[in-house]
Formats: structure tokens, sequence, C-alpha cells
């Protein structure tokens, strides 16, 4: 295909036909500073640089663009390749051409060699968030669609990495902006690049049918006989499948040119559901449906809202082809969405605010293809389309997302936290920032690391903006009081030695601790240091194994020197649990209560089973205690010194429902070597979760550190006794 060679005449033929009021002054201007820079300079395919300027600007104008559209169109290459700077530009064509100018620039630099389908979104986000002004990426849009058509001069590797480039990031922009006409040729274009033959074979097929002129005439048929049967008014719309339409469905879901009956579309718009179905009743009339192919999504609406009636019949040629009949309120919510009908000046609110300022744009971009006026309507979308988030770069070209406001603190935390504990500076395109700078769309963003044990300065907590850098700084210093958690620990550890008079020379304490450890599930003393230090790890516990090991040890080796015997208080008790008056007496814990360690309790003689154990402040104790029947069955009860028992507790745990919650919440226990023995979590309203989580504990004092512990885990709001 030959490119067409433009002139500024064709361009101003263009801007008369459109019958808007265009600033033919500027643009002239605009055309002249263009063509003088671009004046040496022409395009691969051999034609003058100024043709391709002035078919975007034209293609602006088919748009129902604005003059500053159309003069930045024109000089949207001159930054990028000519001596023409942005002040030069802005002196001449005012500020607003300047930025649309500088916004394609910048664009322009965007390039991405692979766009992997994860990655695209992020992309396609970005760039939109860059354009700030949605008039930018039209012009980036156009700009690319021309490229594309010109692309056959462009080396094989670099048609491939546009086409993909143009199919996963521009083209599904263009369809986000309502613009289909481009988004179907730029898809076409790619296709064309990436697989020519494929394309051949479908271009040919489609040109073997004359479809729009098939489509013309089926239109005019059954508007004929929509008059005849009363049904006036009715707004005909029609469309051929674009190529990659076409080869999507042959290919994906590998079917023949002949079975896909949606190649021609016809949609019939009309006032009422009651004339949608009648026009339904002429259209079965007139041609013969094929049959399973009828379908009503206005009785039954898709689950997106859509509706309308779809029916696939075949034409007197017997060319089969489509039929939708919807009314015009239909019809506006399928092209805009239900967002749509909301005023963009008011404020959006809503869960994906991105989408309905899109809708938005979609619906000013309709109106204005079909206004008189070079409105500058698009204007009132001049700030960002996403000024929630922002997007940059690191060196390698990934995309970085965060939310506005975050710093590059919080960049180098999203990279990975190791990054952000090692990070001692930033680069931002190459020049050092302090360390609060706020991250920018568009930039490449350079991570100054030092020493792998550098670590987070206090300060970042205020600086970080996310939750996600928050929390990392935060799991450093957790991390970093471990030498005080081991520093304590170790403290208690040998107090609890000397209070069992184990006292070992350094070269055998050094295996005694750590077959200690080894028994506590800890591989290094300093991990059981650690744990005895947060209050993961009981010291009663420890203490049992460690008088066993020192036993162990004595017995190894015999010591001339006798150990004089501790006398050690029997009590006549089982389950750590002394009951005044009653040796030896066989226990059980209320269920009601479930008293630990540390708790005052009373016992209670039962008929069947020993005594059951209550807390003092039970309110079935409370309330039992009234009964005079009662009364003398309750005895007095306290906890033997040390409990070495484990006992079951369960707490209630209220938080603020999230991503990552119960895991938080698991990792608590892991971390403190609690062993969860039954759990259950549930949303309740106000987008809150209840768990109840019974698990393993010495006593109160313990049981307290798990309560504490708990609480500190964010969005957690009560954590109690059940
Ligand atoms: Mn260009």
């Amino acid at each position: 295909m030959s490119p067409t060679y433009m002139t500024f005449e064709d361009l101003k033929k263009a801007l008369e036909e459109s019958g808007r009021g265009y600033n033919m002054e500027n643009i002239t201007a605009a055309y002249n500073l263009a063509n003088e820079a671009h004046a040496d300079q022409k395009r691969r395919s051999g034609e003058p640089y100024i043709s391709h300027p002035l078919n975007v600007a034209k293609l602006l104008v088919e748009l129902g663009m604005d003059s500053e559209s159309v003069e930045a169109g024109l000089l949207h290459d001159v930054v990028e390749d000519t001596s023409v700077d942005l002040s030069t530009i802005e002196s001449k064509f005012g500020p607003g051409v300047m930025r649309l100018v500088d916004g394609v620039t910048k664009l322009t630099k965007m390039q991405f060699s692979s766009v992997e389908e994860q990655r695209a979104e992020s992309i396609r986000k970005m760039l939109l968030a860059m354009s700030q002004d949605v008039r930018v990426m039209i012009i980036k849009l156009c700009d690319r669609l021309h490229n594309m058509r010109t692309g056959d001069a462009w080396p094989e590797q670099k048609r491939r990495d546009k086409a993909l480039e143009t199919m996963e990031v521009y083209a599904p922009i263009a369809h986000r902006l309502g613009i289909s006409n481009i988004k179907e040729e730029l898809e076409d274009r790619s296709l064309q690049f990436l697989d020519p033959v494929g394309y051949a074979e479908i271009r040919s097929l489609l040109d073997q049918k004359n479809g729009e002129e098939f489509l013309k005439n089926i239109s005019a048929v059954i508007q004929k006989h929509l008059e005849e049967n009363g049904i006036h008014d009715a707004h005909m719309k029609s469309r051929v499948k674009s190529v990659y339409g076409i080869y999507r469905k042959t290919f994906v879901q590998n079917r023949s040119f002949d079975e896909i009956y949606d190649i021609y579309a016809v949609r019939i718009i009309l006032d009422t559901v009651a004339e949608c179905y009648n026009a339904l009743g002429v259209i079965h009339d007139m041609f013969h449906p094929i049959p399973n192919r009828f379908k009503d999504y206005i009785s039954t609406p898709k689950p997106n809202m859509y509706q309308s009636l779809h029916t696939t019949v075949i034409g007197h040629e017997g060319i089969p082809f489509e039929v939708q009949i919807r009314t015009k309120e239909m019809d506006q919510m399928a092209e805009y969405g239900v967002a749509a009908h909301w005023k963009y000046k008011e404020g959006i609110q809503g869960k994906n605010p991105l989408e309905e300022r899109l809708a938005w744009v979609r619906q000013l971009l309709e109106s204005q293809r079909d206004s008189a006026d070079a409105g500058d309507l698009l204007r009132d979308i001049k700030s960002d389309l996403l000024p929630e988030e922002v997007f940059a770069f690191t060196p390698k070209g990934d995309v970085i997302n965060l939310p506005a406001g975050a710093s590059v603190i919080d960049f180098a935390y999203a990279i990975h936290s190791a990054v952000g504990n090692r990070m001692v500076g930033a680069k931002v395109n190459s020049h050092i920032v302090p360390i609060d700078h706020k991250v920018v769309t568009g930039e490449i963003i350079e991570i100054l690391t030092g020493p792998a044990d550098k670590g987070p300065s206090r300060d970042w907590l205020k600086l970080a903006a996310t939750s996600q850098a928050k929390n990392k700084i935060r799991a450093w210093f957790k991390k970093e009081r471990r030498e005080e958690n081991i520093q304590q620990g170790k403290e208690a550890f040998e107090r609890e030695m000397r209070r069992n008079f184990i006292n070992l020379p350094p070269e055998k304490l050094e295996g005694f601790v750590t077959e200690l450890a080894r028994r506590n599930r800890m591989n290094t003393p300093d991990e059981m240091y650690a744990a005895i230090g947060y209050g993961g790890l009981q010291m009663s516990r420890v203490s049992a194994k460690m008088k066993e090991e020192y036993a162990k040890l004595q017995a190894a080796e015999p010591k001339p020197v006798s150990i004089e015997e501790v006398p050690v208080k029997r009590h006549h008790s089982s389950e750590g649990v002394i009951v005044e008056g009653i040796d030896n007496c066989p226990v059980k814990f209320a269920k009601c209560c479930s008293p630990l360690p540390g708790d005052e309790i009373v016992g209670f003689i039962t008929r069947g089973f020993g005594v059951s154990i209550h807390k003092r402040d039970c309110a079935n104790v409370q309330a039992s205690m009234k009964d005079p029947e009662n009364a003398k069955r309750w005895v007095k009860a306290s906890w033997e010194d040390s409990v070495q028992e484990q006992f079951n507790a369960t707490l209630e745990i209220t938080a603020l429902n999230r991503d990552g919650l119960l895991g938080d919440i698991t990792s608590a226990f892991s971390d403190m070597r609690v062993p969860i023995y039954a759990m259950n979590a549930r949303q309740v309203e106000n987008h809150k979760a209840v768990m109840n989580i019974t698990f393993g504990t010495a006593n109160t004092e313990h049981l307290n550190n798990v309560i504490a512990r708990l609480r500190r885990i964010r969005d957690v709001i009560s954590v109690t006794r059940s």
C-alpha cells in the first residue's frame, strides 16, 4: 500500500469540511513551524517528513478534536526530532499546546520491546496517567496509527516490535477511550505485521464479498419493512467485523470463516422495548433465522447490565448476518457503561475511578465527533485521569505502581524489602534526589544501596506512604530488637540455672545450652534466648528440660561431690491444681470459663467425676454459690507452683478484614511457637472479621503475652478471652 502523500491543502480541506470553527491562523503557523523544522527530513519511505504530522493532524480533525490538539498534532515531533524547543512552542502557541507537545514527546520516549500480558495493564495505566490531559493520548494514538499505516518501510524486527506494542498497549487504550475505528485499524495493522499470511487470507475472503455494499442494501431494506410495520424512526448502524476480530475467532475458537456468523452485523436502535420485540418479528419474517442464535438479553440482561436482542439470519445473498435490536438507553449503556450516567465534575468515588473517568471520556469524545464547534469540552479532563496512582520505572524498565504521594522509600520497598533495607539514596532520571522525594509518573528511579546490614532509618516510617513499606521497615526493627530479646532471654535463662543450682564449666555449658535449644525446637541457643526474651517460650517449660538435661549430665559423669538433694514439696494434686482438703483428687477444667494457671480458681465437687475447676469470677460460679443446695459443694482450690501442663485457651479476635489478615495472625502464633488447635473465622458486618482461635498456653502470664502480641497486628480491633 502506498502512503498518502499529504499536503497542507488537504488538511485545510478537512478542516473546512468538518464545519467547525478552527483557529486557522494558529494551525497555519503550526504547520509553517513544523514544515520548516522538518524541512531536511524524509521518512523512511522517502516522502517528506511533514506528511506524517499532516496526517496525524487530519486524523485529529476526523475525531473532532479542538484547535490546540490539531496544532500539537502538527508539532508533535519537532521537539524530539528538530532544534525547536518547548519554550518556542509555548511563546508562539501558548501553554496548552506546549503541554500537549511535551506530553506526546514523553510518551514517544516510552518504548516497550517486549510487553508481557501481566505488565501490559500497568503500562497502559501508566501511559494514561502520564498523558494527564487525555488529548495527549489521543494525539499519540493518531501518531501511532499513521506510523502503523506506513510501517511497511520499517525493517522486519521493528515491524514486529511496534506491532506487539500496538496490540498490547495502544489498541486496548483506544478501546477504552471508545475510539473503535482506531482500535480496530491498530489491531489489523499489527496483525498484518505479525501474521502476514493469516491477515491476507481473511482480507481476501472479506474482499470477495462487498460487505459494505451488502450492509448498506440490507439496512435500507430492513428500514423500509420496519416503516411498513409501523415502526418509525429506527436508527440503523452496521459494521463489518475487523480482520483481527475474525482472526481471533478463527484461531482462538478454531472456526472456519463460514462458521462465523457475525462478520456482518446490523444494529437497530428504537424508542421502546415493545418496538424491539416487534422489530424482531419483522426481521424473522423477512429473513430465515439460524436456529439457536437468538438471544434475549432484554428479559435476561448480561451480568454487566448489557441489554439487547440478538439474532442471526440468512440474507438474500445467502450471507448470514447478525441483527442487534435495542433501545436508545440500552445502546448508551452498552457504549458507555453505567458510570457514564454520572457527572464527572461532581466527583467520581466509585470502585474503579479510572474506568469511570474513561467512560466519561468516551461519551465526550463521541459527542465531540458529532458536534459543530471545535469545542474545548475535552479540556475539562485536563487534569489526571488517574490522580490516585503514580507509575515509575526501575532502570531495567519494570513499571512500579504506587499510590500518589509515595516517596522513593516506597518505591524501593515495592521492588523488594532487601532493596529498601539497603537503600542509602536514590537517583531520579540520573540525578540524586533527597530521600523524601515524591515519585512522579514516568520517572526512572534507581535505588542506591549500601551494605546488606545497613538497615532503614526510623524517620522513614514518617516518609513512607504505603503500608507495605511501613510494615517492612517495622519488621526490620522488630528483627533488630532481636538483640535485646536475646539479651533478656539469656539473663532469664541464667537466673533459672542459678535457681536450680546448675553450675557448669564453660566448656560444658555450650553443649548443654545447644541441647536444650534443640529440645525446645530452636536452631540455635540465640534463637531460644530470643524466644524466651519475647515470651514465645515459657521459662517453666525450659526449666523442666533444663533439670532433665542436667540430671543426664550428672549421671553420665559421676561427680565426686555429691549434691544435696533439694527437697521437693509434694502436693496431693493432679493437673497442677491443689484442692483444699482432698488428697489426690481427680480434677477437670470447666468448659464455661477454661481457667488457666494464674487465674483465681475454685473447685466444685461433682457427683460424677471429681472436682470441676472454675475461674473465681465465672458467672456460673456466682450463680451456683447462691443456691444453698450447691453452696456447700464449692471448695477452695489453687494452682501448684510450677505448672507444666499445657492448657487450652480460646481468644476472640475482631479485626478489619483485609488480604493477609489471617496470615499475619497465624504467623504471629508460629513466631511465638504457640500451637493452634482450633480456629474459626467469619466475616461480619462493616468489613469486620471475627476469629475464634483455640491454642495451647501455659498460664495467664503467657496468655497475656499472646494477647499483647495479637493486639499489635495491623487492623486488629480487639482481642478478648471467650
Ligand atoms: Mn510522530
